[in-house]
């Protein structure tokens, strides 16, 4: 009589459990679409009605379940993937703790249809709140295909909790991407509605970013490859100019799941340093892949966290493998980086070849040259009547306040800008000590590194000279005979055809005697020797140091040595003229240092500045 303890019934405990495991439609999403994955499925068809809160459908053509197994896949604990507990510790597979259809059935109507493909005849099994309503032969196709209807029917508490449609489509798309990013080789849809929200096509990675991010994404992507004796890393990052204001694009796969990881996370991040603003995250798309005994994968219920067992290690090796791909594309400062040698990425493994930078620019700047010189646009805007002056005003605070935070990238905006530039009065434009300029606008002020602008102008316009083979060269009336070191002497020399691309038309004295017959257009003549002795030392420095192409290793070089002696007092013409030649480049946001160049302040941001 006093003996008050009881079991709870199944049902119960298999409520509770689902508790857990599943929270929203997007939970239970998750879990199918994983089973059916296991079930090596090439093929996966997910439906949703009112977003799966009233139908949740997955159809695979994967190995399908025998009678038994059918009905034995609901009870709680019954899995087919774990033998032992050992086997936790060595486990491939997303699922292994055989809950999550006992958990589902606990808590929705769920109709299953079930073959195996030796068998001619499949299953189908209906049961409702853990309880078996039927169970019978059927004809179905190969594989399995699981209805969850009226998700927590019995459990209102929890349904009243879902959210808005939109809000549960949201999370399932979410789940759906994660799944359909981690098998490249699986065709998945997604119908809502029977509306079609997805087609994806077995592919390979980057095929399938694009298609469920958007055909843009394409270009964006930069690879990451490293292989080493802990962990394999492949994958992409987004470009830093693509980053987001949100943590939207943010996917790490460990083994092909899905895994949050605020440690390694970090070190993707860090990785792009100065290269974003603070604001913003850049989006990545990695791959691990690591012996599975180097990992706890049970360490949190719903499997989207994971402890690895040496975290120094892969975080170290994270963070040099992103560096590397920024600076393989010289997208990152590759001549700031630290040096992390311990990881040597063979950059002949990289999957694809980096596009080459397509580059707008005046061919006929001269950064260096008097304003006189310079080919200034005479077009000036000058407003002769009221709806112009609003137009004129209005266009510039649109550009001030589509995002009313300091800091912001030039982007979508530098036509724009390039226009109400070239319309700027002169007066506009101020030189603040040597290197900074600030061209104020009605609705807010534009800052610029001069020098970092000019470097960068001239990095492009080298890297330009290479691709379509012609920089003009001015022949000098008298060429300077140049003693240098032999080593100097002897590099210049192998470098001479590349040279010539870039305007410089050198022969050999002997003796260690360099002529320069011919220098680049835009040089003044003088600084022969300042310039080619630094262009040598960059050029060696970056060549031991970073593994650039060879062209870009010039270009870079080249405009280091251009940059000596360039500091100076601008007239406001020459001024507007880098801005607009800046904003031409490809990359007008960084200098090739990866430093930021040019930040756009609204009035806004300026009086918080101040306050
Ligand atoms: P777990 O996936 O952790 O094993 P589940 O409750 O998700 O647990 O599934 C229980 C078992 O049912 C699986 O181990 C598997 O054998 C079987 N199963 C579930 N879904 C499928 C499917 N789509 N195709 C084949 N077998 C499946
Ligand atoms: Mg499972």
């Amino acid at each position: 009589m006093f003996d008050i303890i009881q079991l709870l019934p199944d049902s119960v405990a298999n409520q509770i459990a689902a508790g857990e495991v599943i929270q929203r439609p997007a939970s239970a999403v998750k879990e199918m679409l994983e089973n059916a994955v296991d079930a090596g499925a090439s093929k996966i068809q997910l439906i949703t009605k009112d977003s799966g809160k009233t139908l949740i459908q997955i159809i695979d053509n994967g190995i399908g379940m025998s009678e038994t197994d059918a009905r034995l896949s609901f009870e709680r604990h019954a899995t087919s993937k774990i033998r032992k507990a050992d086997d936790l510790f060595t486990l491939h597979t997303m699922g292994f703790r055989g809950e999550a259809l006992a958990s589902i059935a606990a808590i929705a109507q769920v109709e299953m249809k079930t073959r195996l493909l030796k068998n001619d005849v499949g299953t189908h099994i209906q049961i409702e709140g853990s309880v078996c309503q039927s169970q019978e032969p059927c004809a179905t196709p190969v594989g399995t295909s699981i209805a969850i209807k009226n998700l927590f029917y019995n459990v209102p508490a929890r349904r009243s909790f879902l959210k808005s449609n939109q809000v549960e489509t949201r999370h399932i798309v979410e789940e759906f991407t994660r799944v359909a990013l981690a098998n490249p080789s699986i065709s998945f849809s997604f119908h809502q509605n029977e509306l079609q929200l997805f087609d994806v096509r077995e592919g390979n990675f980057r095929q399938r970013i694009s298609t469920l991010f958007g055909n843009n994404y394409n270009e964006r992507l930069v690879p990451v490859e490293e292989e080493t004796t802990i962990v394999n890393l492949d994958g992409f990052i987004g470009k830093p100019e693509f980053a987001k204001k949100n943590r939207g694009e943010q996917y790490l796969f460990v083994n092909n799941r899905f895994i949050k990881d605020n440690y390694l996370n970090h070190a993707i991040t860090s990785a792009f340093e100065s290269l974003i603003a603070r604001d913003s995250y850049p989006s990545y798309w990695l791959r691990l892949t690591i012996d599975p005994s180097q990992i706890d994968v049970n360490i949190h219920p719903t499997k989207t966290e994971i402890k690895f067992i040496d975290d120094k290690s892969v975080y170290a090796i994270v963070r040099a493998a992103v560096k590397r791909a920024l600076g393989r594309f010289s997208i990152a400062p590759s001549l700031d980086f630290d040096q992390e040698r311990a990881f040597d990425i063979p950059l002949d493994k990289m999957g694809t070849i980096p596009l080459q930078p397509s580059i707008r620019i005046n061919p006929n700047y001269n950064p260096f040259a008097n304003a006189d010189s310079n080919t200034v646009s005479t077009k000036r805007f000058v407003p002769d009547n009221a709806t112009q002056v609003g137009q004129w005003t209005k266009l510039q605070d649109q550009l001030f306040n589509k995002e009313a935070t300091a800091n912001l990238e030039i982007k979508d905006d530098v036509s724009t800008l390039h226009q109400l530039i070239e319309d700027l009065h002169d007066d506009r434009f101020i030189q603040i000590g040597l290197r900074v300029m600030c061209v104020s606008f009605h609705s807010g002020l534009l800052l610029v590194d001069i020098p970092a602008a000019q470097e960068r102008i001239l990095f492009e316009h080298h890297l330009h000279a290479f691709e379509n083979k012609s920089s003009p060269t001015q022949q000098q009336l008298f060429p300077p005979h140049l003693n240098l070191s032999e080593s100097d002497t002897q590099l210049l020399l192998e470098l001479r055809d590349d040279l010539l691309h870039l305007g410089f038309d050198i022969a050999d004295f002997g003796n260690n005697t360099l002529v320069v017959q011919g220098i680049p257009t835009n040089m003044e003549p003088g600084n022969e020797r300042e310039v080619l002795e630094t262009l040598v030392e960059q050029y060696r420095n970056n060549r031991d140091r970073f593994k650039l192409s060879n062209h870009e290793n010039l270009a870079r070089s080249l405009a280091k040595g251009e940059m000596i002696k360039s500091n100076r007092q601008f007239q406001q013409k020459e001024l507007r003229q880098i801005a607009l030649n800046l904003l031409q480049c490809e990359q007008p946001n960084y200098s090739i240092n990866g430093k930021k160049i040019i930040r756009k302040f609204s009035s806004d941001d300026l009086l918080n500045l101040i306050n």
